[in-house]
């Protein structure tokens, strides 16, 4: 893939670059090495002195850097500009929490004596460089989601990024830099996915972390296994939005679009199969169909646009490979199902909702990576525990419930990393971020995120 902006929006290529050859990005791992062996003395106030200043660039540069990203990958305007302030907090909020969160942890005195110590702690300390592979569609919050408990806790980062989004890659080696990090603390490097392996194998760099394909993970987490590195690994999702009979459903099917079509149907926890209790079932799809149908498509800088083109050619290509397949094999298109007849150029497609989905279509047990929903009808809560289940995938879930006995029985029993009532699946600071089964493993965000990449130290004086 050649790294370039390209805009979805009209398919212009607009920028090109050179990706960095063997010697450029020896420089940069030299100076993320040395960068390290400083940095890690530093003090939390000063970190988060310096997390603080990446913050307020950012708020003073948002529009700009919003603009960026709709050029690059075709989200709205207004979703870019959300996300650049999204990544403003969650940068202060490490900036206010990481040492709280990486306090030294004292076990009972008790347990320490029994054991023939005087006293013992754990404390957590930083591990050295890592490298952190990112994907286009949340091109700002994926990297900072990384990036701000990473350098908190004392390590450095080497960013590579998708090769769609050179520009927003390029801004953020660059807002730390003038944030006041030391140099070499938080680099870009453009590069394409060919050089993520030496890079990885090199000594200097201790951990990986990946958001993206499932193929993309497996194979940075087969090549940090040869070289025995922790990987964190976000991939892919195919979550459920189960809606029970106690639930609003008006509000569940309003809310149930912005979970299928946000940033143009193109995130890992967007909702992607609607799971509706028989008895609810047609009233949920009518609404639901409905709204879909209603949305606006167009330009992505236009402020009343809902849905936007997806990021790449390709992407629309896949989804239509998809929706194609569950048509062939009995899927009724509920709406949608078209690139629509009033954008010639860029890559759009139509909100669609397909019904009758059977286990023989792909879309059953693929991730459907655009605004495109499956609806399903399960008899009882038994059958919707089970359809949520039935996927490779096990990011999050969505459940419309206000049966408390069954809203526990869904926390016992579904497959994913998190479980969100009444509501949608969204990432938040303070809460751990993550998955199960082929969605990857490890945890983002909160204390959980921040402990990845340190080195729980044993400490203990006899
Ligand atoms: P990829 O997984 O291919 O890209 C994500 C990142 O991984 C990019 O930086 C990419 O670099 C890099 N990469 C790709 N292959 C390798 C490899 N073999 N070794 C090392 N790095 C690699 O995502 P795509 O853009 O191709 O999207 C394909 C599908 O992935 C989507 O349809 C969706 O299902 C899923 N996806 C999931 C995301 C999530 O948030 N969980 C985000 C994006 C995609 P480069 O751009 O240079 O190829």
């Amino acid at each position: 893939m050649p790294i370039a902006t390209v805009n979805p929006a009209t398919g212009e290529t607009l920028r090109t670059f050179e990706a960095l050859g063997t010697a450029g990005v020896e420089e940069k791992l030299a100076l993320a090495e040395a960068a390290f062996r400083q940095y890690r003395t530093t003090s939390f106030d000063e970190r988060a002195e310096l997390m603080r200043r990446a913050a307020a660039l950012l708020e003073e540069e948002g529009e700009d850097i919003a603009r960026t990203m709709t050029t690059e990958m075709g989200k709205t305007l207004v979703a870019a500009r959300a996300e650049a302030a999204k990544c403003a907090k969650a940068m202060r909020w490490y900036a206010e929490r990481a040492e709280g969160l990486l306090a030294d942890e004292h076990p009972e005195p008790a347990d320490v004596k029994d054991s023939g110590g005087a006293r013992a702690f754990v404390r957590y300390r930083p591990l050295g460089v890592v490298l952190a592979v990112m994907p286009w569609n949340f091109p700002l919050w994926q990297v900072v989601r990384f990036a701000a408990p990473a350098l908190m806790a004392g390590n450095t980062g080497l960013l590579k990024h998708a090769s769609n989004v050179p520009q927003t890659a390029l801004y953020l080696g660059d807002l730390f830099h003038r944030a006041g990090f030391p140099e070499g603390c938080f680099q870009t490097l453009l590069i394409g996915s060919g050089a993520v392996e030496g890079i990885l194998r090199d000594s200097r760099i201790v951990a990986a972390t990946l958001t993206g394909s499932e193929p993309a993970g497996r194979a940075v987490a087969a090549t940090a296994g040869d070289v025995v590195k922790h990987t964190v690994l976000e991939l892919g999702g195919s979550d459920p939005y189960v809606v029970m009979p106690s639930a609003d459903i008006a509000r569940a099917a309003k809310t149930a679009v912005t979970a299928r079509v946000q940033n143009n149907g193109q995130s890992c926890i967007a909702a992607k199969r609607f799971i509706v209790h028989a008895d609810v079932y047609d009233e949920f799809a009518a609404l639901f169909t409905e709204a879909m149908a209603a949305l606006r498509i167009g330009d992505p800088m236009d402020e009343s646009t809902d849905v936007g083109p997806l990021a790449t050619e390709q992407g629309r290509a896949d989804l239509e490979e998809l929706v194609t397949d569950a048509e062939k094999l009995g899927a009724t298109v509920l709406c949608g199902g078209q690139r629509p007849a009033s954008q010639a150029a860029g890559w759009f497609y139509e909100p669609t909702v397909l019904a009758g989905i059977t286990e023989r279509m792909r879309i059953h047990h693929e991730e459907a990576f655009g605004p495109v929903a499956t609806l399903y009808k399960a008899a009882d809560l038994d059958e919707a525990v089970r359809l949520a289940n039935d996927t490779p995938f096990g990011l999050s879930s969505n459940v419309w419930t206000r049966d408390e006995a069954e809203q526990d029985r869904f926390v016992r029993d579904l497959e994913a990393g998190g479980v969100f009532f009444n509501g949608m699946t969204a990432s938040h600071p303070a809460m751990p971020f993550g998955g199960v089964k082929r969605s990857g493993y490890g945890r983002e965000l909160s204390g959980h995120g921040i402990r990845e990449f340190c080195n729980i130290t044993t400490v203990w004086h006899s």
